[in-house]
């Protein structure tokens, strides 16, 4: 059949026309495929960048920062004296765990930013009713709050206070071991990763039996040391009856052992007498927290190869830590160090799971 000319004329049109559109829909089809492939491209690049700054910002052991700051209502250690038991105190975290603090400094008569309120404006007539002298503000109120800093960035500096005011545990529900104090009820520190509160106010107290140069070396390994071995490690405080024959017989004897972390239900003294008898800087004869120590040499090791390059290996040393620390640490340690197992994932896998 013959077509007349116009209609062959008008389908060649429409295929020229069929032709145009279809290089339209292929030249915007590969603009946005190039657009997409440039941003995954991209947010690739801004992962693995990222992941490599929070990989050279992970810290072995967190600076120490130590505030010193004393009410002039209550007996105090001299400026020297508070020195000294900031330098007995991690020279005891070490012998005790075999961990170095490589940074730390001191800053004398000041108080952290965020309780500067709270403490400048201390007046002595109603020292009763400041709020700071019972563990109910710290918990509603401080601690949540340092956690939160913390939590956006664990390698921060570790801030410890070292006052001179009373803190009692309140009849208030908390969860704090309570059962080593005395019957005074008086606090001489917490310990948490966000936060260290030192008060050698009780070892003032003729209460403690804690006496003269004696001071010095309590609040700097039985407070201090003990107080850095919950913020640092996790560790929890093991209160066992150290009379008992009952107990579980290590706890028992590990009262008598130098062990940090153990300590009576009679307010405390009997781990103290056995302490105090320890020669400073050398090791301490306890393995009651062991696993827990060879568990942080494990995410050293692994910290270190994964700044060396070395991921593979790096992740399978972090993953032993976190399965050793597990069944001994607090569940916060254990929770960050799951969250910083993801910069041990490779690029690909971390930047999937965005
Ligand atoms: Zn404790």
């Amino acid at each position: 059949m013959r077509v007349p000319p116009t209609t062959e004329f008008s389908l060649l049109g429409e295929h020229e026309f069929k032709k145009e559109q279809f290089f339209i829909k292929l030249k915007v089809f590969s603009i946005a495929f190039s657009f997409v492939f440039l941003f995954w491209g991209f947010s690739f690049f801004l992962s693995a960048l990222n992941q490599q700054l929070a990989i050279d910002r992970l810290v072995l052991v967190r600076p120490l920062e130590v505030y010193t700051y004393n009410l002039s209502e209550y007996p105090a250690l001299t400026p020297h004296e508070t020195s000294q038991a900031i330098h007995i105190g991690i020279q005891s975290f070490e012998d005790h765990f075999a961990i170095r603090f490589n940074e730390w400094n001191v800053k004398e008569g000041v108080v952290p930013e965020e309780l500067k309120s709270e403490y400048y404006s201390w007046k002595g007539d109603a020292q009763s009713e400041w709020p700071m002298l019972g563990l109910k503000v710290w918990k509603d109120n401080f601690y949540p709050m340092f956690s939160q800093k913390w939590n956006k960035n664990p390698g921060q500096a570790l801030r410890v206070l070292m006052t001179n005011h009373p803190l009692y545990a309140s009849n208030a529900a908390h969860d704090i071991e309570t059962r080593h104090l005395g019957a005074d009820k008086l606090i001489s520190g917490l310990g948490h990763p966000g936060f260290v509160l030192i008060s050698s106010y009780r070892a003032f107290q003729p209460s403690s039996r804690v006496e003269g140069a004696e001071r010095v070396r309590f609040i700097g390994e039985y407070v201090l040391a003990h107080e850095l071995g919950h913020a640092v490690l996790g560790l929890k405080d093991y209160v066992v009856d150290a009379h008992s024959k009952a107990g579980r017989a290590p706890a028992s004897a590990a009262i008598q052992r130098q062990c940090l972390m153990h300590t009576d239900a009679n307010g405390g003294m009997e781990a103290w007498q056995a302490l105090k008898k320890r020669t400073l800087s050398q090791n301490v004869d306890c393995y009651e927290y062991e696993r827990l120590i060879s568990a942080f040499k494990l995410r050293t090791m692994a910290v270190l190869m994964l700044k060396t390059g070395s991921r593979v290996e790096a992740k399978r040393l972090h993953e032993q830590a976190i399965a050793q620390a597990a069944s001994f640490a607090e569940p916060w340690l254990v929770a960050q160090w799951k969250e910083e197992h993801r910069l041990f994932l490779s690029v690909i896998r971390r930047w999937m799971t965005l």
